[in-house]
């Protein structure tokens, strides 16, 4: 067998998926990194209160004011944004330890966090967008989950028409009419991305390596 199949390191990528809150973001891109071993999922620093059943270190990291303070101050944040009142960011040490590992990440962000994001790594950078099927069907999902106080829904989705302006800048967007059509898209997108040839170093030696078989 060509040595180079037994070391296919890939360059890994950065799978960022934004979506207004309720349209299905989050449990899409659980789903997918549960479904992926090479995949795993950027865990946020959060200022926002943890809903109920949520987790420490498995949602969110959930610190105080003064704690993501000193995590803007110390560089430990890729990147950070206000979002409906708090402050959400991503902790870089994890992010980069993945990627050394070879292995992708997916961010769950706002479009700020992605924005900053594929400006400092654009050619690792892959951007999805989910988009609600009616900002009704939106606000009706918002109600159904039922986790957050009537104000604090109401503020969700007056920032929702915030969030979707920023579409266009997005490689790839996906309605969530159906959640298993949805999830299959985003699996598509993500499987495609990794099989595009700069991502996959280990292909030239490889090739030159079948080029160099001779037959009979
Ligand atoms: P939620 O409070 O519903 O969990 O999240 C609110 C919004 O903050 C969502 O759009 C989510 O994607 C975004 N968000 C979560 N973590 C981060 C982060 O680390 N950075 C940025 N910029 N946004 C984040």
């Amino acid at each position: 067998m060509n040595a180079h199949l037994e070391h296919r390191r890939r360059r890994g990528l950065l799978l960022l998926v934004s979506s207004p809150s309720g349209a299905g973001k989050t449990s899409l891109s659980r789903r997918l990194v549960a479904d992926h071993a090479d995949l795993t999922l950027s865990i946020s620093a959060t200022t926002r209160p943890p809903r109920p059943g949520e987790e420490h270190a498995r949602e969110y990291y959930f610190v105080s004011d003064a704690e993501f303070d000193d995590m803007v101050e110390r560089g430990e944040l890729l990147e950070w944004a206000h979002v409906h009142d708090h402050r959400y960011g991503t902790p870089r040490t994890p992010v980069m330890a993945a990627l050394e590992a070879g292995k992708d990440v997916l961010f769950d962000i706002d479009w700020q966090g992605a924005k900053s994001i594929a400006e400092n790594a654009p050619e690792d950078s892959v951007r999805v967008f989910i988009l609600p099927p009616s900002m009704h069907e939106l606000s009706r999902r918002l109600y159904a989950r039922a986790q957050d106080s009537v104000p604090v829904i109401e503020g969700r989705l007056r920032r929702a028409y915030d969030e979707i302006a920023q579409w266009r800048v997005y490689d790839y967007a996906i309605v969530n009419v159906d959640y298993d059509q949805a999830y299959a898209d985003l699996a598509h997108i993500y499987h495609a991305e990794r099989l595009k040839r700069d991502r996959q170093g280990w292909l030239s030696p490889f090739v030159e390596g079948l080029l160099g078989e001779k037959l009979g």
